[in-house]
């Protein structure tokens, strides 16, 4: 059957589901539209979305949950939601830009499915499932292929590794997405590294609570909150992502206080322009969620089309500080090439520098100079040691 731009789409595929189906993360898992018949029946796709389809089979296949499906255009290929998920022929154009592993996570992986590159803070790859995938998904060369279950071993030389390095003090939890593992194994991870004494934060990264907001059920987070503090950095792209459930799912999160944070990627021609992406921050803010990052589009294969400008990154960020609340401006980062880590790139706002004195740009590009007192040292009455005292009183 294809799409005819008529009736109830939702009815058109799953005429047999309940609300109680729909309501249930695994129906939704398993319900996933992979095929582009499946997806005939609901959208009206492109002759260059078929051919994605087709061609990204078995590497990053498409899947995209029922939920999602349900807020995307049917009639325009340039719906941001659509493009996030949808396959495209474009990916099969590999720009001289591209790499397999752009940001270098390989050559830092000291065991197995553990990534060490700041000194005190691990990235930890629980699974290569997800609940959609992402086109411009930055571990495209390791997630979605074959959809393997990675058993609690697995994951046992990475707990040693951690274990043996006092240093790491913040574990994150991403993959693929850890939300899509069950409860029973999402807490052995959060039990195994809770009880690791010099593991102080727990984070995790995960985009099921925007593709699937059915995942965030009351067990899910009253288990989680037995782990706390855990930080939650979620992923959105677009202010079309946050609907009634998204909030619902958000509101549950942050009423039993795991902190949220939202990571979001520049994508060409879904949010590199300024008023779609203070729209987002703006969006976020008001369901609890603080924006964390904008990244600039790793240089990962395939991917040319989605890469919007540096300058439009620029552009957008300056647009933002002092437009608008300081809670709803990200910083924006590359994650540099070869494995440099995240460096952020911001506009320049700092004109001249000399000994004492600054030449400073505000958000208006008005000028202002600040300027330091000539004799830098400190009045006897707040020696240094007085001051530190007082900090060890509050530490
Ligand atoms: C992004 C990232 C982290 C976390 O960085 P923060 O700036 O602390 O959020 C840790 N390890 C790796 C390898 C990363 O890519």
């Amino acid at each position: 059957m294809a799409y005819n731009g008529n009736g109830n789409r939702r009815a058109i595929l799953w005429a047999d589901a309940t609300e109680n189906d729909w309501n249930d993360w695994k129906w939704q898992v398993k319900n996933r539209i992979t095929t582009p018949d499946q997806l005939k029946a609901i959208i009206d796709i492109t002759p260059e979305e078929e051919a994605g389809i087709v061609k990204a089979r078995g590497r990053l296949s498409m899947a995209i949950t029922p939920y999602w499906s349900m807020l995307m255009d049917p009639d325009s290929p340039n719906c941001p939601i659509r493009k996030q998920v949808v396959p495209s022929a474009d990916e099969f154009y590999i720009d001289p830009t591209d790499m397999l592993d752009p940001c270098g996570e390989d050559k830092d992986s000291p065991v197995s499915n553990l990534v060490h590159r700041y000194p005190d803070r691990v990235l930890l790859l629980a699974t290569d499932q997800c609940a959609s995938y992402c086109r411009h998904c930055t571990r495209r060369r390791m997630v979605g292929t074959k959809e393997r279950i990675i058993t609690n071993g697995k994951l046992e030389k990475a707990y040693e590794y951690i274990k043996s390095n006092r240093k790491i003090r913040d574990v994150l939890i991403s993959g693929g997405d850890p939300f899509m593992l069950d409860d029973d194994k999402l807490e052995h991870i959060l039990k195994t590294l809770r009880e690791i004494p010099h593991v102080e934060l727990l984070r995790i990264g995960t985009r099921a609570p925007v593709a699937l907001p059915m995942r965030v059920t009351p067990e899910l987070v009253t288990m989680l909150k037995r782990y706390a503090p855990i930080w939650i950095s979620l992923h959105f792209n677009h202010p079309r992502e946050i609907t009634r459930e998204v909030k619902a799912a958000c509101d549950m999160l942050a009423d039993n206080g795991l902190v949220l944070g939202s990571q979001t990627v520049l994508l060409k021609g879904i949010n590199d322009k300024p008023y779609i992406m203070k729209r987002l921050m703006h969006e976020l803010v008001k369901i609890r969620v603080r924006p964390y990052y904008i990244y600039q589009c790793d240089p990962v294969r395939g991917t040319s089309h989605l890469r919007a400008p540096v300058a439009a990154g620029i552009n957008i960020m300056e647009k933002l500080r002092g437009h608008t609340s300081g809670y709803a401006v990200p910083t924006y980062v590359i994650d540099a090439p070869g494995g440099g880590g995240k460096i952020p790139v911001a506009p320049n706002y700092m004109l001249a520098q000399s000994k004492d004195a600054f030449t400073l740009k505000n958000f208006r590009g008005e000028l202002y100079t600040y300027k330091e007192p000539k004799d830098k040292t400190v009045p006897k009455q707040q020696s240094i040691s007085s001051g530190d005292k007082h900090v060890s009183q509050t530490a």
